[in-house]
């Protein structure tokens, strides 16, 4: 065993024997939630540089922060400066990643700090390293097994790499007990995790490439190679191959020596990728994602900082990581809304990277079926190149759309049972059953029923934290809110007019879709694909893996299921409810249904079949639902850049949002109408509200909402500032600043 690497060295010796006069002031930036920066002193035979990491006392804390100026005086008092306790000599942030970190900090208003902690979010792995072992698969092993390690070891697929404890646990849904008595059974090897790591081979699978991909490909490859920067919109239908032609890209700064970073929302970050990704580059790239144990975040976060991590596969956070040699961004469905991060820090991950790649000085690929308005109109304005992918790969045609008019529909079609699907969806339902073929019901919603009504006197159960309605949830028998995820059994009694039993279920879920394709299709597979529906990644793995061996018949879906799924026997879409989310007056409702509506559609037909779409309406002429049924993305957009420009809306104009929130309903109430008098008076800046919030309680939190409206070229953050600097925000309330908001709730 060798000896671990110094990564932390403690400089106190060192000080001891520098004289007084060598010394210096080095400003420094905390991760705390403030901006403001300290001097400290430090000896000058402490290699510190702008952009050092040190660790520094604050207060009665020991805190890491960044080194943001070195200077040779200070206007701190003598009795008053302290020493900079030590620095880390393997890692430090550069000019570019200040500079980001600045920008990020002025057009977001998240306070320099918290943007610093996200830059050090992985503390540990200053600490000095300890030996870590993993776990992998002794080869020609035979003996006998308990049925729960048995599960572990098939965890592993036959694969040759090493996993740690947590992740076999994680991942096959087992103890580390279990994990132990495999290996003591010598079912399992223990292995130096430091010997775990296989970089990608940019030239593991060769690829070849249809004449339109090859253009795409080549444009990509010299983006990269150029080491500059530039924004590229690839526009590619579904099934065009667009995850290969970006990977090129990354294969290109392979080849080169540099880092690549792919950003995934959340949900898209599945095991179908990373088995793309692997199949293409013989190993998996590192990860950078919420699900990670803190080992495994401590060791990306070392192996990315020291450039050891050729290619970066994360969510938002990813942005945030201080790479010594990133040359290339690739944001994939660059349209999804989760980019948006609304919790604790606001900001939009994807235009994150457009700056960060802007700082850096390099390529940014965004990559989507259905780019953003904002994307679109970046790409028609010349400011990025804009490239296509028009055709499906491998000779599959897109899939036929056809609009079913709900008006003329009767749910109540035979005696008792309810019916949300119509006849023409049911036949071809039937039809493609028979025939061996899978169809997928689309409906964004989870549960049986989204609401509960109470048939004597219409009284509806909503929760008590929030405003939402409890959704019921036949697989566990309980009424659940979907914000708070409060639970409560369904009452008896109606608590406002005291019927007995009076309640009844409203509208469908997925759950209640599955119920009528049971009644319809009694001997059908069905499997319902919603997030609830998995505990561990291994389930879901083994769900997808069912499906494509055609062990499922008729798949009953949300959103997890619209987007980055391949499965070649998939002909038949049905969407339950094409209208859900036209609704609701929010900015960009058309666009993100139009989105998720042609991203559920390119499920289905991506093989030899072709594919055929019904979508059920009440709203058959919809402006949404005849493009899509037309194709015609280019219309579409134009009508509604049209609609946004004659609206005065973003991208035309720039919006903020302030979301005032309290435990004390009065408190809050009384200081948003403080702080609405004290709104500034400027030409061109409209204040909106305060206004209750739709969402008006959250989880107990009462909330109200500011929305500012200003021209494109207006410096929004600095009429925020001052204004907001008119009134102190007492401790009760918390203050969200929203610049550019996706919502609106
Ligand atoms: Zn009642
Ligand atoms: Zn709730």
């Amino acid at each position: 065993m060798n000896q671990a690497p110094i990564l932390f060295e403690d400089n106190e010796n060192d000080q001891k024997s520098a004289g007084q006069e060598a010394v210096a002031y080095a400003e420094v930036l905390v991760t705390l939630p403030f901006g403001d920066v300290f001097d400290y002193r430090y000896h000058l035979n402490l290699p510190l540089q702008l952009g050092s990491i040190v660790q520094i006392p604050f207060g009665k804390r020991t805190l890491y922060g960044v080194v943001s100026a070195l200077k040779s005086a200070t206007n701190t008092p003598p009795n008053k400066i302290k020493d900079v306790m030590s620095v880390i000599k393997w890692c430090a942030l550069k000019e570019q990643d200040l500079a980001f970190l600045k920008w990020m900090s002025d057009y977001t208003m998240i306070p320099k700090g918290l943007v610093l902690k996200m830059f050090l979010s992985a503390p540990a792995a200053f600490e000095p390293e300890k030996p870590l072992y993993a776990y992998k698969i002794s080869e020609g092993f035979s003996g006998p097994l308990t049925d729960k390690q048995r599960l572990a070891i098939k965890w592993f697929n036959g694969k040759s790499k090493a996993y740690s404890s947590s992740e076999i646990q994680k991942g096959a849904g087992v103890s580390a007990a279990i994990v132990k008595g495999a290996l003591d059974k010598g079912a399992l090897t223990l292995v130096p995790f430091s010997t775990v790591f296989q970089n990608p081979d940019a030239d593991f699978l060769k690829m070849t490439y249809s004449p339109e991909q090859g253009e795409v490909v080549k444009s990509l490859s010299h983006a990269v190679s150029a080491q500059r920067y530039e924004a590229i919109l690839v526009d590619g239908v579904t099934g065009s191959g667009k995850t290969e032609v970006y990977f090129e890209a990354i294969a290109q700064a392979l080849r080169e020596g540099r880092q690549s970073v792919v950003l995934l929302p959340e949900i898209s970050l599945t095991p179908q990728w990373l088995e793309r990704f692997e199949k293409r580059f013989g190993t998996e790239p590192v990860g950078w994602h919420s699900q990670m144990t803190p080992a495994q975040r401590r060791k990306a976060w070392q192996r990315i900082a020291k450039g050891e991590a050729p290619v970066i596969v994360g969510a938002r956070s990813a942005l945030m990581l201080p790479y010594p040699n990133l040359g290339l961004i690739i944001v994939d469905e660059e349209h999804e809304t989760s980019y948006k991060q609304e919790e604790s820090a606001t900001y939009h991950a994807r235009d994150m990277a457009v700056a960060r790649a802007y700082h850096l000085e390099i390529p940014i690929v965004l990559v989507s079926a259905t780019p953003s308005l904002e994307s679109y109109v970046n790409a028609k304005e010349g400011k990025y190149t804009f490239l296509k992918l028009p055709h499906r790969h491998g000779g599959a045609t897109l899939p036929s759309l056809e609009i079913v008019d709900m008006r003329s529909h009767d749910k109540k079609a035979t005696q008792g049972e309810l019916h949300f699907m119509s006849t023409k969806l049911r036949s071809a339902l039937v039809e493609a059953v028979s025939k061996g073929e899978q169809a997928l019901l689309f409906l964004n919603r989870r549960g049986y029923a989204p609401l509960t009504l109470c048939r004597g006197c219409g009284e509806r159960l909503e929760c008590p934290h929030c405003t939402a309605w409890l959704v019921q949830h036949k697989s566990i028998e309980r009424l659940q809110c979907h914000h708070c995820g409060f639970v409560a059994k369904r009452p008896k009694t109606c608590p406002k007019c005291e019927e007995e039993d009076s309640f009844i279920a409203c509208g469908p879920g997925v759950e209640r879709i599955a119920e009528e394709v049971k009644a319809l299709l009694p001997e059908a597979r069905l499997l319902i694909m919603a997030s609830d529906a998995f505990e561990t990644t291994a389930e879901l793995v083994s769900a997808i893996e069912h499906i494509q061996q055609g062990e499922v018949d008729v798949i009953i879906g949300t959103q997890m299921m619209a987007k980055g799924h391949h499965f070649p026997k998939l002909t038949l879409v049905g969407v339950i409810d094409a209208d859900l989310g036209l609704s609701g007056g929010d900015l960009r409702a058309c666009e993100k249904t139009y989105q998720l509506l042609q991203q559920v559609s390119g499920r289905c037909g991506r093989a030899e079949k072709k594919g055929h779409v019904l979508l059920q309406t009440y709203y058959p002429d919809h402006p949404v639902l005849q493009a899509l049924v037309a194709n015609d993305k280019g219309t579409f957009i134009e009508q509604e850049m049209l609609m946004r420009k004659t609206a005065e809306m973003p991208p035309y104009t720039r919006l903020a949002a302030l979301i005032c929130s309290s435990q004390d309903q009065q408190l809050v109430e009384q200081w948003v109408r403080a702080l609405g008098r004290n709104a500034p008076r400027i030409e061109g800046v409209e204040v909106l509200g305060p206004a209750q919030a739709p969402m008006a309680i959250l989880r107990r939190y009462h909330r109200w909402r500011f929305l500012i409206r200003a021209p494109k070229n207006y410096p929004l953050q600095k009429y925020l500032k001052s204004w907001l600097a008119t009134l102190e925000v007492p401790r009760q309330i918390k203050l969200q600043i929203d610049i550019d908001p996706i919502s609106f709730m």
